[in-house]
């Protein structure tokens, strides 16, 4: 049986880098189950979601939570994911039924899906007045290259991303997963290359959470020839954060002619966009004077 969707954090001995690994099958299924996604767009939904998880855990504070929005010019349109600190994660894209013939067969066309003309934006939601922003143009919208490079260019730190979706005929997720390597600031360059070459010779990431049951058997592939620890395990949802009672407030939101004309409805639904649970209030509930 392989093992429940989790991720563990390693540092080389002499820690020069970090290592993320991160199997991610179920939370992916759960979000094509939930956003009914064609096969192209469950593989580019969830290398977002996947690549997000693991940036979210990054974060220091309880409360923290990072966002990755994609705005390419393929069919996809938006892709958007939510993390928070403690291996919750959400998402959505802009057309879920969108999708594409295979570039060969297994190699799902996600570069073409997303667009490679656009931007990727991660947002930092550290408790403060304002967000820590970094957005960089796209390179290819296969999502692992263009996640490196906005840890290139947005926070100077050299990163290696693998990110992939299996999706089987019956367009359930077979397996996924990722891995990101960062280098610290005095890390030895041969380190990274060394694991770039590990990662290269070895089978896509997507394919080695398929063939392994535990991240603790795919580590020691990816690093080869380097004394390791792992100082992090955590287990991974998807988890969406709306409620009956955010909805509401966003409803109130509206403008008072605009809340008049839904009141017209015996019942208003109201269906969240990242999880597609649907609410439903009386018109009496939007009363202004209620809430
Ligand atoms: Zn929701």
């Amino acid at each position: 049986m392989t093992e429940r969707d989790r991720q563990i954090k390693i540092v080389d001995k002499g820690r020069n880098i970090r290592l993320f690994l991160a199997r991610t099958t179920a939370l992916v299924e759960e979000g094509h189950r939930r956003h009914g996604t064609s096969a192209t767009a469950t593989a580019a939904l969830g290398r977002v979601m996947t690549a997000a998880v693991m940036m979210g855990s990054d974060l220091k504070g309880a409360q923290d939570a990072l966002t990755i929005r994609i705005r390419g010019d393929g069919p996809a349109g938006t892709i958007i994911a939510t993390a928070d600190t403690r291996g919750g994660v959400r998402g959505l894209i802009s057309d879920p039924t969108a999708d594409l013939p295979e570039i060969v067969p297994g190699k799902l066309a996600v570069g073409q899906l997303v667009g490679s003309v656009g931007f990727l934006e991660v947002v930092k939601d550290l408790g403060l007045k304002q967000p820590f922003t970094g957005r960089i143009e796209l390179v290819s919208g296969e999502i692992a290259e263009d996640i490196a490079q906005y840890f290139y260019s947005s926070e100077q730190i050299p990163a290696l991303v693998s990110l992939g979706v299996l999706v089987e005929t019956d367009l359930s997720v077979r397996s996924a997963g990722g891995l990101m390597v960062q280098a610290m600031p005095e890390a030895d360059d041969q380190l990274l290359q060394l694991i770039e070459k590990n990662i290269m010779n070895s089978a896509s990431i997507s394919h080695l959470m398929d063939a392994h049951t535990t991240l603790e058997d795919i580590v020691p592939i990816i690093l080869a020839g380097i004394e390791y620890e792992i100082i992090d395990d955590m287990d991974l949802n998807f988890l969406c954060k709306c409620s009956r009672k955010r909805l509401l407030q966003v409803l109130m939101g509206l403008s008072a002619e605009e809340r008049k004309e839904l009141q017209q409805e015996e019942k208003i639904e109201v269906v969240c966009n990242f999880c597609q649970q649907k609410y439903l209030y009386s018109p009496e509930e939007l009363d202004a004077e209620k809430n």
